[in-house]
């Protein structure tokens, strides 16, 4: 596999490319400002674009990704009203960025296949209701979105927060080996035995 971390846009948020190493075909994973333009100097033959989740840093490149790359559209049910109609979660509303019709819908326990990498989904709400996040089994890696940082999880306060979903988010997280590897929507990667704070989060900061 090769994953490759693009910091894109105002708040430096983290797009990726997940790569089939032998087939070089590839997703996309959001669309921060700039990834478009990184994608199409790319030699992969991109398949897809899966939103971690909606939040306006995510998002901003997403109508042009389409429309210049041609690729469909993935995310959670419960937060594709924000691409549909962008600044409807009452975050961003300063930011010009179009309409986009997602493609279809990712669950938790789906499965997403590029070239030999296989990724499982795993509902993850609580920063937003619809954030999910991407595990790798075979290559010991997550994709968290803004659902984990490394050292922190993802804002609870914001309008699309649930703080009681947020805790038991982590503890499903808390759960994955200790050695998985975590990239996460802002920052650099850390592991799921570094956040042992996960499984006592609402004790610590609810
Ligand atoms: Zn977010
Ligand atoms: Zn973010």
């Amino acid at each position: 596999m090769i994953l490759e971390c693009f910091p894109c846009g105002p708040i430096e948020t983290n797009g990726y490319f997940v790569a089939c190493e032998k087939t070089k075909r590839a997703i996309i994973i959001d669309a921060p400002l700039g990834i478009t333009e990184i994608a199409l100097k790319n030699p992969y033959h991109f398949e897809k674009v899966i939103l971690t989740h909606s939040h306006w840093d995510h998002i901003l490149d997403l109508s042009v990704l389409k429309k210049k790359l041609n690729l469909p559209v993935y995310l959670h049910e419960a937060d594709a009203d924000n691409i549909r109609n962008p600044g409807s979660d009452g975050l961003g509303r300063n930011f010009p960025f179009e309409p986009v019709q997602p493609d279809g819908y990712l669950q938790e326990g789906d499965r997403i296949t590029v070239g030999e990498i296989s990724m499982q989904v795993i509902h993850t709400p609580g920063h937003t209701p619809g954030g999910i996040c991407l595990y790798i089994e075979k290559e010991s890696s997550l994709i968290s979105g803004d659902t984990l940082f490394c050292g922190c999880m993802g804002r609870i306060d914001l309008p699309t927060g649930d703080p009681e979903a947020m805790w038991r988010s982590l503890k499903k997280l808390a759960k994955l080996p200790s050695g998985t590897v975590v990239y996460p929507g802002h920052g650099g990667p850390t592991t799921i035995g570094n956040e042992n704070w996960m499984m006592h989060a609402k004790e610590q900061f609810g």
